[in-house]
């Protein structure tokens, strides 16, 4: 079975949040939807139907705790248009009833099943086929595949017409199920990682039972691949891993490859006892009894077969991931998707307390490195050490990584190492909504024209070169957004700035505070140059210096302000 990407558990009310927080439990990276002004979860929606509808068009699994006649009428219009349909599910607020809705074939009843168990009530399946045969016969296992969905309804529904059904090949997923079984019977469901032949009496169901190593650094590997397979009547859908030898684990024609088989990519070094390449890729990487079906050096391809699917975490290694990620300000809706994704594959989560616990919730399986310690270069460097084990690291920022944050610190600590191992590693960085963005968009639009951003800490730069560039920075008009303004250890540092700020710029200009923006209890102040004291603002306040040009207006509709900076200059 496809693994379930994290479900959307909406809710509507107060009353739903105790149930949608047990479901939440059971799915990693899942988030709960809350009504707007209603209820405060990890993200918030103003309107149901569009939201569904949006989550819907994107694939993404709900589970909504209210009645099923509104998920219905909700996801009515997005129905016709029937593509790759995500699983579905009402379940009662209270707890006592689930029903899977839509998305059968995504695993909506095993959905319905995992939350039923947990909620210790019964789900209500009623796909026929299942209810029949106790399984879902189109759905095998993790490591099986059907070779052809259209191919499978037909046969299920000849099963329901009272057929019976032969099994050939190991199905032990089957063992249980409540099939009509019979030796002789027209029907065979057929486990075999041979290409189907096209005969429609047959439900074929490949075990991923295949790894395919690769050598020699031309081009071409897919085909290379393809062709080895289709010598010995393999269908692709069989193949488990990709398999290559250690010190190619950067090489991106590999990953390209992999992701064109759409199979994992596995690494191994072959020692001198392993025999002739590249079949001795295999035997390096193999921890179970296989045959080694094909091994063609000119064309640098060898096939191992196993007798059962072959689980793709026990060949070789991996190679190492670490992505530097940005959290964003703090709410989970300003963080973007890709982050997000990050850390649902993370095996390690590192970073300084406060942001892994806004990276949260996380699953018990991921080890988290949290620390007090703002030893960055330190942090970057075990991040190294961790993704060159194989793991699958994220480190997080608040923010954007890039800016005042760990992403330089991680290229430094890269940059400033000769372990080739670490230079293996697959280092990524994902960009966030940085505070000054986060904060102007409260504000309005005060980074509308030209701006900088300034860090006001001297830890890492001497103070000498801060008041410099400010100086160049306010003679330019320049909007400025000031991070880490003060801090207990720099008490005097920002009446220094403001002073230099002070000398170009007149006092009616206007000045943005955002304290904890995105985070509970957040401020946002638009006051002037001449009142802003330095008693205003603390370590967790981004403040934006407007230049000559930064306006401010009232709306009495709405009863606050916008502070903008025009496109224009005079
Ligand atoms: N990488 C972060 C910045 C880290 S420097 C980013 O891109 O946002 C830390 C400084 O950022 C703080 O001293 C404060 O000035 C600002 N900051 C970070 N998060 C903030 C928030 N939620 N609200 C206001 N300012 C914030």
């Amino acid at each position: 079975m496809a693994r379930i990407s994290a479900p959307a558990i909406v809710i509507l009310g107060t009353g739903a949040l105790a149930t949608a927080r047990r479901i939440q439990a059971l799915y990693a990276g899942s988030q709960v939807h809350a009504l707007q002004g209603r209820v405060e979860a990890d993200v918030s929606y103003n309107e149901l139907g569009a939201h569904l509808r949006e989550l819907y068009a994107r694939g993404t699994p709900i589970v909504a705790l209210c009645a099923t006649g509104i998920v219905i009428r909700c996801l009515a219009p997005s129905l016709s248009n029937k593509g790759v349909e995500p699983p579905v599910l009402a379940a009662a607020e209270d707890g006592s009833a689930v029903v899977p809705l839509l998305g059968g074939l995504a695993g909506v009843n095993l959905m319905a099943r995992e939350i039923a168990a947990m909620l210790a009530v019964p789900a209500a399946i009623t796909t026929s086929g299942e209810l029949r045969f106790g399984t879902c016969v189109l759905n095998p296992p993790d490591g099986y595949t059907l070779a052809d969905i259209g191919q499978g309804k037909r046969f299920v529904s000849d099963l329901l017409a009272g057929e019976s059904t032969r099994i050939e090949g190991e199905a032990p997923w089957l063992d249980d199920a409540q099939l009509p079984r019979s030796a002789s019977a027209r029907l065979a469901i057929r486990v075999t990682p041979r290409a189907w032949d096209g005969r429609e009496d047959e439900l074929v169901i490949h075990p991923r039972s295949v790894v395919a190593a690769v050598t020699g650094v031309d081009g071409g590997i897919v085909a290379r691949v393809r062709e080895a397979l289709d010598s010995h009547g393999l269908a692709p859908l069989s193949l488990a891993a990709l398999l290559a030898s250690s010190d190619r684990m950067a090489d991106p024609a590999l990953a390209e490859a992999a992701a064109n088989l759409d199979v994992p990519l596995c690494f191994a070094l072959a020692r001198p006892e392993d025999g002739e390449p590249p079949a001795n890729l295999l035997h390096a990487a193999l921890r179970i009894p296989y045959e080694t079906l094909h091994n063609d050096a000119v064309a640098g391809v060898a096939l191992a077969l196993a007798p059962l699917a072959i689980d793709a975490d026990t060949i070789g290694r991996k190679r190492g991931r670490l992505t530097v990620i940005g959290l964003g300000p703090g709410s989970a809706d300003l963080m973007v998707p890709a982050a997000r994704t990050a850390l649902n594959v993370a095996t390690d989560i590192l970073g300084y307390d406060t942001y892994v616990k806004m990276a949260g919730p996380l699953r018990a399986d991921q080890r988290v490195h949290g620390t007090d310690n703002r030893e960055e270069m330190q942090r970057a460097r075990h991040a190294f050490e961790l993704a060159s084990e194989g793991r699958a690291v994220v480190m997080v920022s608040s923010g954007d990584p890039g800016v005042f944050a760990m992403a330089a610190a991680a290229l430094e600590a890269l940059e400033s190492s000769d372990n080739a191992d670490w230079a293996a590693v697959e280092l990524k960085i994902v960009p966030g909504v940085s505070a000054a963005m986060a904060t102007a968009a409260q504000a309005g639009a005060p980074l509308g024209h030209d701006f900088c951003m300034l860090s006001l800490s001297d830890n890492l730069k001497p103070w000498t070169i801060i008041e410099k560039r400010l100086r160049h920075a306010a003679e330019a008009d320049l909007v400025m957004a000031f991070y880490n303004p003060i801090s207990r250890a720099r008490p005097w540092q920002l009446d220094k700035a403001l002073d230099i700020v002070r000398e170009y710029r007149a006092a009616q200009t206007q000045v943005v505070l955002g304290r904890d923006i995105g985070r509970p209890g957040s401020t946002l102040r638009t006051i002037t140059l001449g009142e802003l004291r330095s008693s205003d603002v603390d370590m967790r306040t981004m403040v934006i210096v407007g230049s000559s040009t930064t306006r401010r207006f009232g709306n009495a509709a709405e009863g606050r302000e916008w502070v903008y900076t025009p496109r224009w200059y005079e």
